[in-house]
């Protein structure tokens, strides 16, 4: 290397004693710089080390005055060492103060310096600090030195990472790898959850930077890339990796890296300066996600992950480590960190210790979202980079109700949220008081509450919350979250396990409702240009009977000895409810003919959640044992309005004329042929909502477990004869817009808690 003494490889060697001294970390960094300015022929070498408040303050010179360490500052974006913080890209200049950032500090004695190379001090493609060194001569500093300035830093950054620098800093200054942040996502799950970091897939620490014999680590990279690329090939070519698809993508691009010439000749030329193998890939690492992390396309974003996936792999055959290894060692308190997850690695997790969930990826109707609210954990989704910029240990607070991540969150931050914990737990609590009291109107009108459910992990909301039973099961939940299509004996086992936690309470199972959103990983996908209106539920069932014969073998047979409850999803025309009707009775008969158990009685329903069933409710509740009103798609239907996009799906508002007429002549139908009707859709979970519904006849809901306590608390203090002569009065009015301000007036008049 030109210009400096010894090249990387001495420095380091010499760093790694500086490193293992019994010095006070002032001391050590006092070192450091010397022997950086020596090595590197230069006149200065200073550090700058970022704070919480963004400002890089000077923490250790050679060179220039040091009176000035500690006490000079500058804001990130300030001056040519501001500008490195905010760019995370090396700076190399001849002559510094004609370039328009410089900004002169006078205490330092800088004005003599003429070239200038200054590199980020990154961690996790976080800027920690600044690393400098000037020359009086307008000198050219050459690339090898740029790069051994770069793996300099990385020594530095890992002492600021240990905390070993802590020590240094002045009352309120303290370092930024401490700094709090907050990011937001999207609402997954709601919650609030205070804890501390896991990562899913725990980084590798890299500890050993310094190699003891660079050829012997050469060679370790090399053995480590083939074990690698013959992980990769290997995963690709098992028959389980589908031959297209998002899974399939993602290994062949990672394999593409695992390849790549490039990205792995440089990680070759920093275990040539001098660093361990795991050290370099870090390196490399580092500064590629500093680079892509302030990059807006979006398909380079996305790419990070696949290079972030094959670095991981390479450390953690480096270090020998396992990947995935935290789900034995979870804390008390802990906050699940990960760039995506499959619902089954969630239910591997003892629910005992999670306070929160936090992913990069996943939407809100995702598996793991929906296996995350059968947990009851809080959990926000699409948080950009968050697995990359937070370590285990960190302080996080996850708040499922707005979508919002707090990462290390300062101390008054942290008293608000456990102040919010608090008061929701005492909310909580209270609503348990009521878990005994039954659910009668202050009039004397009973009013059933039952559970949405589809998890086994769901049964014990029961007890929980005193809900009389399971109004709606959504059985396609287990094949959801199912790496292969369950057998009929596995759908057998789950639903006897079901009804046998139940109780003796109610359980009404709805067959599966696939297709639409909910698509089954190991199911050939239909592409189809509207999938809420495609094949899907009922259609597939009709279509393709296999499917639903087993189902329907494995729920007669699974309830044996108990009373079965079945309903069909999306049914729009009575034929189609018939043809399902028979499909029971063949298998019954097929039962009976073999000599198998029958469950003690048979009632089939059907869910009402097309519009085009509101207009045939007189026939549909002729041939039904029950109805139960899907409210989310009935609603999304007749409005036109997607459920799952926020641009629209809260446009039109369920307490409207339009949808409140809807919903009554459904009750009104079935009530003249005495047909039970259930509401199971979300807006029957809200104490307002379900305060209407009462109103225009509802008298059974299956609802969130979390929202059985406030529906009850609003249900026992209402008059539902005031409330049907205001609903009514409201109805004729003419009123065209929504009724909910004339609704929430009411409840506010009668005190009723909403
Ligand atoms: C509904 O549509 O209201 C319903 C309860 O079913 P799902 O949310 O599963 O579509
Ligand atoms: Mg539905």
């Amino acid at each position: 290397m030109r210009g400096a003494l010894g090249g990387p490889r001495v420095l380091l060697r010499r760093l790694r004693e500086v490193m293992a001294e019994p010095v006070s970390a002032q001391d050590r960094l006092d070192r450091i710089v010397v022997l950086i300015a020596a090595n590197m022929v230069a006149e200065v070498c200073s550090v700058y080390v970022m704070r919480t408040d963004g400002t890089l303050e000077l923490y250790a010179t050679e060179g220039l005055n040091r009176e000035a360490v500690h006490l000079t500052t500058m804001s990130s974006g300030e001056g040519l060492v501001g500008l490195i913080a905010r760019e995370a890209e090396p700076l190399a200049l001849s002559d510094a103060q004609s370039h328009p950032a410089f900004s002169y500090k006078p205490e330092t004695g800088e004005e003599i310096y003429h070239a200038f190379l200054g590199v980020p001090i990154l961690r996790a493609g976080n800027t920690l600090g600044v690393l400098v060194v000037q020359n009086k001569t307008h000198r050219v500093y050459h690339e090898e030195e740029i790069e051994a300035l770069q793996i300099t830093a990385m020594v530095i950054a890992e002492m600021i990472a240990s905390g070993e620098l802590q020590a240094l800093a002045r009352p309120g200054a303290d370092i930024a790898i401490r700094r709090s942040f907050h990011q937001r996502g999207v609402v997954l799950s709601d919650g609030v959850g205070l804890g501390y970091v896991v990562l899913h897939e725990p980084r590798v620490v890299v500890k050993d930077l310094i190699a003891e014999n660079v050829e012997s680590e050469v060679k370790r990279l090399e053995d480590a890339i083939t074990v690698v690329r013959t992980e990769i090939d290997r995963l690709l070519e098992r028959g389980d990796v589908a031959h297209h698809g998002e899974h399939r993508d993602v290994l062949e691009t990672v394999r593409m890296f695992a390849n790549d010439k490039g990205w792995i000749r440089r990680i070759r030329e920093a275990v040539m300066t001098g660093l361990t193998a795991e050290a370099a890939v870090e390196r490399i690492q580092s500064d590629t996600r500093a680079k892509i992390l302030r990059q807006t396309d979006p398909y380079l974003r996305e790419r990070l992950h696949d290079l972030e996936d094959i670095a991981d792999r390479l450390l953690h055959v480096l270090v020998g480590a396992r990947r995935g290894a935290a789900r034995e060692e979870l804390p008390e308190n802990a906050i699940l960190v990960a760039r995506s997850m499959g619902p089954a690695a969630l239910l591997d997790y003892d629910r005992g210790r999670l306070r929160g969930l936090v992913l990069e990826e996943g939407g809100p109707s995702s598996h793991i979202a929906i296996v995350a609210r059968a947990l009851g954990i809080p959990a926000v989704g699409r948080v950009e980079g968050v697995a990359s910029l937070v370590e285990t240990g960190d302080a996080m607070i996850v708040d499922g109700g707005v979508g919002d991540v707090q990462i290390r969150p300062p101390p008054d931050v942290e008293a608000a949220y456990a102040e919010k914990a608090r008061l929701r737990a005492r909310r909580q609590e209270q609503y348990r008081t009521l878990r005994e009291v039954p659910s009668v109107t202050r009039d004397g009108v009973p009013i059933q509450l039952l559970l949405n459910a589809g998890l086994l992990v769901d049964l014990p909301n029961l007890a929980e919350t005193g809900a009389e039973g399971i109004g709606l099961f959504r059985t396609e939940l287990q094949f959801m979250v199912s790496e292969r299509l369950p057998t009929g004996s596995e759908q057998q086992v789950l639903y006897r396990q079901v009804l046998a936690e139940a109780q003796g309470a109610p359980v009404t199972f709805r067959t599966l409702d696939i297709g639409g959103d909910k698509i089954l990983p190991y199911m050939q996908a239909v592409e189809e240009e509207n999938p809420a209106l495609g094949w899907r539920a009922i259609r597939i069932g009709l279509d393709r009977p296999g499917l639903l014969r087993a189902q329907l073998r494995a729920l007669l047979k699974a309830a044996a000895g108990h009373q079965l409850k079945v309903m069909f999803p999306m049914v729009a025309t009575v034929e189609e409810f018939l043809r399902a009707k028979a499909m029971v009775g063949r298998e019954q008969a097929y039962l009976r003919k073999y000599g198998h158990a029958e469950p003690t009685s048979v009632s089939l329903g059907v869910m009402v959640e097309v519009p085009s069933l509101v207009f045939q409710i007189d026939q549909i509740a002729r041939h039904a044992d029950f109805l139960s009103v899907g409210s989310n798609d009935l609603l999304q239907f007749l409005f036109a309005a997607d459920r799952d996009n926020r641009q629209v799906s809260d446009r039109f508002d369920p307490l409207s004329v339009p949808a409140l007429r809807a919903l009554k002549s459904i009750v009104d139908g079935a009530a003249s042929h005495g047909c039970p009707v259930t509401l199971c859709g979300e807006v029957g979970g809200r104490p307002l909502e379900a305060m209407a519904l009462i109103g225009i006849g509802y008298r059974a809901f299956s609802m969130t477990p979390a929202s059985v306590g406030p529906v009850k608390a609003m249900l026992l203090a209402l008059d539902t004869g005031a409330l049907r002569g205001e609903i009514e009065a409201l109805l004729a009015s003419g009123e065209t817009g929504s009724l909910r301000p004339a609704l929430a007036a009411f409840a506010a008049a009668h005190g009723l808690p909403v």
